[in-house]
C-alpha cells in the first residue's frame, strides 16, 4: 500500500502546517549553510536578507508560514492559466540576489485555490536545486487525483521537490484531519526541530529502529491517522478511490459542458479537475449579486473567487455521494437565478 511502500511520510492535521514545517526547515538548512561558508556573519544578519516566493495564487496560509517564520515572502505572478512559469521565478530571484538579499524556499503549489491551476514544476524545479533553494509543493487538494495514472503528468518535476504535501481528507476519503507529507532528506527536517530533553529519552533512541515523529513536527503528541487512512485503503482499494476521483472529474466536467452551452455565462479557468471557475458575462457587481441570491436561496454553496480582477464563481464537486442529477439540479437552479436576476437589469 502507499503509505507502507513509503515509510517516511508524516501524517500533520493540516496543509498549513506542512508548509509551515517546510519553511522553518528551509530556514534552518540555508542558515547553517551560510554560517558555514561564512563564519564572520551572523544569524540574523542572515535571517535578514531571506526571501521565500510562492504564486501570486498560492493559499494564504503560505504567506502566514512567512509571517511566523519571521522572513520576507514575495508573490510570484503567473501566465494566462494561473500557473508560476520559470522566467518569472528567476526574473525575481535575479533581482533580489542583485540587492544582496538571500533567496532559500519556494513554494509551488500544484491545484491552487482560486482555479486548480498547476505551477510548472519541472521549469522551477532545476532552478530551486541550482539556487539551493527548498522546493515545497503544495497539493493540499489535487493531490488525491494523483492516485490516478492519467493525472501524474501534473506531477513531473516532483523529483526537484525538497517536500511534499496533500490532504487524504480533502478528496481521498479520509476524515477530517489528515494531511500527509513527504521529505526528501528526513535530516533536515530532524535537524531543524530536534530537542532531546531527559524526560523523552528513550532506549531504542540510537538504533534507528524507530522513526521519532516528534523531531518532524511542532506538537509533541501525535494522532494514529495512518489507522484511518488505512481502513480507508482497505474498504475502497485502489480501483475504488480511482473511479471516485474519476467520477467527480467527470461531473466536473458535465457543469463545464452545461456552462459552455450557455452564451450568457463564460468559463474562467482551465478545469483539470473536480472545479469550475465560471461567471455570467458581466459586470463583477453582476457575479456579486447571483452568488448572494445562490446563498440566500440555501440550495447550493458556492465560495467565489477573484481572477484577473474578476469576480468568479466556483463551483467544486467534493461530496462523496454527488451524481449527475445533482449536478443538472444546481444548473437548473443557477440559470433559474440568472434569469431573474437579468430580467430585472436595466436594458
Ligand atoms: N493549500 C491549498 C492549495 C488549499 O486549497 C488549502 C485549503 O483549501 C490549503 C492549503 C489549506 O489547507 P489546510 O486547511 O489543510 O491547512
Amino acid at each position: 500500500m502507499l503509505f507502507q511502500a513509503i515509510p517516511f511520510i508524516l501524517r500533520l492535521g493540516t496543509a498549513s502546517e506542512a508548509t509551515l514545517i517546510s519553511l522553518l526547515a528551509a530556514r534552518c538548512k540555508a542558515i547553517r549553510r551560510l554560517l558555514a561558508t561564512d563564519p564572520k556573519t551572523s544569524e540574523s544578519e542572515i535571517l535578514s536578507k531571506l526571501v521565500a516566493y510562492t504564486s501570486d495564487q498560492a493559499h494564504s496560509s503560505v504567506e502566514r508560514a512567512a509571517l511566523i517564520g519571521a522572513v520576507v515572502m514575495r508573490k510570484v505572478p503567473t501566465d494566462e492559466h494561473y500557473s508560476v512559469r520559470e522566467e518569472m521565478l528567476r526574473k525575481m530571484v535575479e533581482e533580489d540576489k542583485a540587492a544582496g538579499l538571500i533567496p532559500f524556499y519556494f513554494c509551488a503549489t500544484l491545484g491552487t485555490t482560486p482555479s486548480c491551476a498547476f505551477d510548472r514544476i519541472m521549469e522551477l524545479g532545476p532552478l530551486c536545486n541550482k539556487e539551493n533553494m527548498w522546493m515545497h509543493i503544495d497539493a493540499a487538494y489535487a493531490g488525491s487525483a494523483f492516485i490516478c495514472p492519467e493525472f501524474r503528468p501534473l506531477l513531473n518535476g516532483i523529483e526537484y521537490a525538497d517536500s511534499f504535501n496533500f490532504n487524504p481528507h480533502k478528496w481521498l476519503l479520509v476524515n477530517f484531519d489528515c494531511s500527509a507529507m513527504w521529505v526528501k532528506k528526513r535530516t533536515d527536517i530532524i535537524g531543524a526541530f530536534k530537542m532531546e530533553p531527559l524526560y523523552l529519552k528513550h532506549e531504542n533512541q540510537e538504533s534507528g529502529l524507530v522513526t521519532d515523529y516528534r523531531h518532524w513536527q511542532i506538537p509533541l503528541g501525535r494522532r494514529f491517522r495512518s489507522l484511518k487512512i488505512w481502513f480507508v485503503f482497505r474498504m475502497y482499494g485502489v480501483k475504488g478511490l480511482q473511479a471516485h476521483i474519476r467520477k467527480q472529474v467527470a461531473l466536473a466536467k458535465e457543469f463545464e459542458s452545461l456552462v459552455k452551452a450557455d452564451k450568457r455565462f463564460e468559463i474562467c479557468a482551465d478545469v483539470v479537475l473536480g472545479l469550475v471557475c465560471f461567471r455570467l458575462k458581466g459586470s463583477n457587481e453582476l457575479n456579486q449579486n447571483l452568488l448572494k441570491r445562490i446563498t440566500k436561496s440555501r440550495e447550493l454553496h458556492l465560495v467565489p473567487c477573484q481572477l484577473s480582477g474578476r469576480f468568479v464563481l466556483r463551483f467544486a464537486i467534493c461530496a462523496r455521494t454527488t451524481e449527475s442529477r445533482h449536478i443538472q439540479q444546481a444548473w437548473c437552479h443557477i440559470t433559474q437565478l440568472s434569469f431573474e436576476l437579468l430580467q430585472e437589469q436595466p436594458h
